[in-house]
């Protein structure tokens, strides 16, 4: 079977109390039914900590949904790599279309931190994709190609297998958002994966999961999965309930194996 990422990412959502309990309730079918893919969980900065140790021993990864470039200094209101491995973070996620939008983070920002997390040890999940506009006047390939050259700007090859790649269009993200047709979204990452090939060289490339997030939900995902070029799922609002992200764990299992 092929390796398959599946992925929840809370954004602002869950007190501890609320990802204390989420986490043991998928810490328990985990340990009853040994999902066969690759799963990890992105809470907010304050649950992270309880999240990792709830999951601790666990196949499950959890991730940070941002971090600063630095490891300290005087930045008031940020967290830094060191702070998010202390709370057990294996993944960040960088680069997000709302960080870009609501909080002004440029690609060079983002490369930074690619650079920092990549230092740090932690895989840098790295969120590029086009807007509405782009997509309507056809550049959504050279606006995503761009994000990504700049977004591993000097990053060393021997650092290529920690990098994971999601394509959130900004178009398909949230409430408004309108789910990327399968064949589109499978053509974005063979494009997608054309490019980590000139970036880096074909060793390092075939290494990086290129995943797909936006309005993923129980009654799409499997549509998603069937799609060769498609390595995983990011799923936020359809996963924030735990029982349906389980339901969306046994989706994509049935069509992988
Ligand atoms: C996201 O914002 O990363 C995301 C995938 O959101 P949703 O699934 O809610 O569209």
């Amino acid at each position: 079977m092929r390796k398959f990422w599946l992925g929840s990412g809370w954004k602002m959502h869950k007190t501890i109390s609320e990802s204390l309990s989420y986490a043991k309730y998928i810490k328990n079918y985990t340990i009853n039914n040994k999902p066969s893919l690759s799963l990890f969980i992105v809470p907010p900065f304050t649950s992270l900590y309880v999240v990792s140790k709830t999951l601790q021993g666990t196949s499950i990864l959890v991730g940070a949904q941002n971090m600063h470039w630095e490891d300290s200094g005087p930045y008031t209101g940020e967290i830094s790599p060191l702070m998010i491995k202390d709370c057990g973070a294996e993944i960040v996620e960088l680069g997000h279309s709302e960080r870009r939008t609501l909080f002004g983070e440029t690609d060079l920002m983002v490369n930074k931190k690619v650079l920092s997390a990549l230092r740090n040890g932690i895989r840098p999940l790295i969120c590029v994709g086009d807007t509405f506009t782009e997509k309507n006047i056809s550049k959504a390939e050279s606006f995503v190609e761009n994000q990504l050259k700049i977004a591993l700007q000097n990053v060393p090859k021997e650092y290529g297998s920690l990098i994971m790649i999601a394509y959130e269009p900004s178009w398909a993200i949230g409430i408004d958002g309108t789910a990327a047709n399968p064949d589109y979204v499978n053509h974005m990452l063979s494009f997608i994966k054309d490019t980590l090939h000139k970036i880096f060289d074909d060793q390092v490339a075939e290494l990086i999961p290129t995943l797909y997030g936006g309005s993923v939900n129980l009654q799409n995902a499997s549509r998603y999965a069937e799609k060769p070029n498609i390595d995983g799922l990011f799923v936020g609002r359809a996963s924030l309930e735990v029982k349906n992200f389980i339901e969306i764990i046994k989706s994509v299992e049935s069509i992988l194996v």
